[in-house]
C-alpha cells in the first residue's frame, strides 16, 4: 500500500493547480484521473477559458503561466444588448492594468500545469479510477481499478461537475437547470478582434466572442435554449455562419466556422458541504455557474490557491493537515465566494433573459449609468477581474 498525505481525484485544470501549488511542500501527493490529459492540437480547441488577473498571478507563481505560448491577453471589453441603446465598454487603462485577462485553451492550461509538475515527486496516475474507499481514524484506504492500494490523510474531489466522489459520499447538492446549452466553436472573422472580448445579450441568451492569438480568430460561447442550440449545431455551416454574424450585429464582419460545434449543457450546482471529514470538494465538483461572466475555473483556481495556502500554513504551524477546525474555516470562505457568484450570475441571467419591456429599460439605463459613471460598477468589475475581493495570499 502506498502511503500518501493527499490524493487528488481529477487531473483537470483545478486538480493539477492544487498539486502544483503543493509540489514543494514535502507532502506526499498523487493525482488520479480516469483519462489521459487532452492533447494540444494545431488548431484552437473550442474549449477555452477567460482567465482573470488573480488566476494569472496564481498560475505565474506555480511557474505554469510562463510555459503557455498560446494565450491571448485582452485589453478591452465591450458589452451591448441587441436592438437597444444599452452599451458598455471598459479598457485595461481604466484599471491601471496592461490587460484585463487572457483567453487560453483548457488543454493548453492543463498541459502547462502538468509541465510544472515535471521533476516533482507528485505521482500522476492517469487512466485509472477509484474502485472503493474506506475510512478509518487515521485516513482513507483507496483501491484503484488496477488493484493498486493507496492510503491518504486527505482525499480531494476535483473530478468535475458530475463528481462521482461527491455522489459516492452523498454530499447534498443544490442545483438548477439554466435551461440553456452553450454552443462553443472557433470562428474566423473578416474584421480583426483588436484584443477585445465582446458579448451581446439577446432575448435568447448571451453570445460572447473571445479573442484568440490569431488576429481574426475568436472562440464563441453562445448560450441558447436547448432546442435552438441543437438546431444551430446541426444546421448547414453556411446557415450557421449567417445566423451567427447577424446575431452578433456584424461587429467583426462576416463569420466562418472553423472545426466543430460543441454543445455544453448548463446547470448551476452548489455542494452544501465542501468539506466532509477527510474529503474536500474543489472546482466544478463543488460549484458550477453560468459561463456568461467567464468565472467558473477562476473560482476553481481560487479554491486551489486557498486550500494550498491553508495547508502550507498548517504545516508551518505544526498543525495536522486533517485538523477539522482549520478545514471548516477554509470551507466557510470558499462557500461564501461560490454563493456570491452563483447569486450574481442568477441575477444577470434573470435580468437579461426575455423581451420584457420594463427589464429592457432597466438594462438600458443600468448599462448607460455603468458606462458613464464607472465607480457605480467598479467593485463588481474589479472582483470579476481578480483585482479585489477576499483573494488567497498566493493570488494577490
Ligand atoms: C461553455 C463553457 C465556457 C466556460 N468558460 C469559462 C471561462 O471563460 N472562464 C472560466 O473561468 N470558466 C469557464 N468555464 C468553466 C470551466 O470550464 C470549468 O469551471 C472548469 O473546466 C472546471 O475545471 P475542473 O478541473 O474543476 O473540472 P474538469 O475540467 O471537469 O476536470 C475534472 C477531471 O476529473 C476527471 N474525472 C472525472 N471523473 C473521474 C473519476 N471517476 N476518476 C478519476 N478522474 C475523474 C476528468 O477526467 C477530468 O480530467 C466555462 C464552462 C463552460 C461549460
Amino acid at each position: 500500500m502506498k502511503m500518501l498525505d493527499l490524493v487528488i481525484v481529477g487531473g483537470g485544470m483545478v486538480g493539477l493547480a492544487l498539486a502544483s501549488a503543493l509540489r514543494n511542500s514535502g507532502l506526499r501527493i498523487a493525482v488520479v484521473d480516469k483519462q489521459q490529459p487532452a492533447e494540444i492540437l494545431a488548431e484552437a480547441s473550442p474549449r477555452v477559458s477567460a482567465i482573470n488577473l488573480a488566476s494569472e498571478r496564481f498560475l505565474e507563481r506555480l511557474g505554469a503561466w510562463s510555459l503557455i505560448q498560446r494565450k491571448q491577453p485582452f485589453s478591452g471589453m465591450s458589452v451591448w444588448e441587441k436592438d437597444s441603446f444599452a452599451h458598455f465598454e471598459v479598457e485595461a487603462s481604466q484599471f491601471q492594468q496592461p490587460h484585463l485577462g487572457s483567453i487560453v485553451e483548457n488543454s493548453v492550461l492543463q498541459q502547462a500545469l502538468l509541465a510544472s509538475l515535471k521533476e516533482s515527486s507528485v505521482d500522476l496516475l492517469f487512466q485509472t479510477q477509484i474502485q472503493s474507499v474506506s475510512e478509518n481514524e487515521q485516513g482513507m484506504v483507496l483501491v484503484l481499478d488496477n488493484q493498486q492500494m493507496l492510503f491518504t490523510r486527505l482525499l480531494i474531489a476535483a473530478d468535475g461537475a458530475n463528481s462521482p466522489l461527491r455522489q459516492q459520499f452523498r454530499i447534498p447538492l443544490a442545483s438548477w437547470d439554466y435551461q440553456h446549452t452553450a454552443l462553443v466553436a472557433t470562428i474566423q472573422t473578416t474584421e480583426p478582434h483588436g484584443n477585445v472580448a465582446r458579448q451581446v445579450f439577446t432575448p435568447q441568451g448571451p453570445l460572447a466572442f473571445l479573442p484568440l492569438w490569431s488576429a481574426n480568430e475568436c472562440s464563441i460561447v453562445w448560450s441558447l435554449p436547448v432546442a435552438l442550440a441543437e438546431e444551430l449545431a446541426s444546421c448547414s455551416v453556411d446557415e450557421f455562419n449567417h445566423r451567427l454574424a447577424a446575431t452578433f450585429d456584424l461587429k467583426l464582419g462576416l463569420c466562418e466556422l472553423v472545426g466543430a460545434r460543441v454543445l455544453c449543457p448548463l446547470t448551476a450546482r452548489y455542494a452544501r458541504q465542501q468539506v466532509q471529514s477527510r474529503l474536500i470538494l474543489l472546482g466544478d465538483a463543488a460549484h458550477t455557474i453560468h459561463p456568461l461572466a467567464g468565472q467558473g475555473v477562476n473560482l476553481g483556481f481560487m479554491d486551489a490557491a486557498a486550500l494550498a495556502d491553508t495547508l502550507l500554513q498548517m504545516l508551518v504551524d505544526n498543525i495536522p493537515i486533517d485538523d477539522p477546525r482549520k478545514l471548516r474555516a477554509y470551507e466557510r470562505w470558499r462557500k461564501a465566494e461560490a454563493v456570491q457568484w452563483l447569486a450574481t450570475m442568477e441575477g444577470f441571467k434573470q435580468l437579461f433573459s426575455g423581451d420584457d419591456q420594463l427589464k429592457k429599460i432597466i438594462r438600458g439605463v443600468g448599462m448607460r449609468m455603468a458606462a458613464h459613471s464607472l465607480p457605480f460598477i467598479t467593485p463588481l468589475l474589479e472582483q470579476a477581474l481578480g483585482l479585489n475581493g477576499e483573494l488567497p495570499e498566493s493570488a494577490r
